[in-house]
């Protein structure tokens, strides 16, 4: 059975990092829709339902992030940032809208593909049955028995920490922010404890990591949050 051509909506004002990112991905097989303006990439976004989204901030009409807010509010579909951006807070501000992903230009196309690749790969995999064990490395997660093992040994995880793993397996390869990890594992309130997450990213590390100084897995994105890479 051949899988159907996945479709990305490219929104973008420069013209040049456009067609460059356009010829790249159309190399790896997607098929590519592009826009220059909020207003263009909200009608293309509505109209094409793309598999993923690309999408620059800094843009002639308006700012992605409130693109981004905008799409949210009916879809979730992947949306990876491309942005000369480079503060902390203005990561966190597109991911807390929805964004999925960040890269900062300049970037490199490899990365860029490997991002879209990933993307495509949770699509497929939230489109199939829901999987009942969760691998990463020498990592098992059961999710239906609650039991979480390493190398065919269980390992203990205080509830906290069996938390934080599901909050990181559910959203495999996102980005997830400091305020967002928080509000999901600890409630509203801790919205600012941040060095609750560094102790608890840390236990975790020693648990499941070969080398929790050297984390391949459970990995920091410096100033904004932490994203579980499966593979
Ligand atoms: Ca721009």
């Amino acid at each position: 059975m051949s899988t159907p051509t996945p479709v990305v909506l490219v929104l973008e004002d420069e013209r040049e990092i456009r067609h460059f990112v356009r010829s790249s991905l159309e190399a790896e097989g997607w098929q590519v829709h592009e826009a220059g303006t909020v207003k263009q990439g909200l009608v293309e976004a509505g109209t094409r339902r793309p598999d993923l989204i690309i999408a620059d901030l800094g843009l002639p009409d308006g700012d992605g992030v409130d693109f981004i807010r905008e799409v949210r509010t009916w879809s979730a579909v992947p949306i990876i940032v491309l942005s000369a951006r480079t503060h902390e807070d203005e990561k966190v501000a597109a991911l807390d809208a929805g964004a999925d992903d960040f890269i900062t230009k300049p970037f490199g196309i490899n990365e860029l593909l490997a991002r879209t690749r990933a993307s495509l790969r949770r699509m497929r995999v939230g489109k199939a049955p829901a999987e009942a064990v969760f691998r990463f490395g020498d990592v098992e997660l059961d999710l239906a028995a609650r039991i979480v093992k390493k190398r065919g040994v269980e390992v203990h995880l205080t509830p906290i920490e069996y938390r934080l793993l599901g909050v990181l397996v559910a959203n495999a390869g996102r980005v997830l922010t400091h305020p967002y990890l928080l509000r999901e594992v600890w409630g509203p309130g801790h919205s600012q404890s941040t060095h609750y997450l560094r102790v608890y990213m840390g236990n975790l590390r020693q648990k499941l990591e070969d080398d929790s100084a050297q984390p391949r897995h459970i990995v920091t994105e410096t100033g904004v949050g932490y994203r579980l890479l499966a593979d």
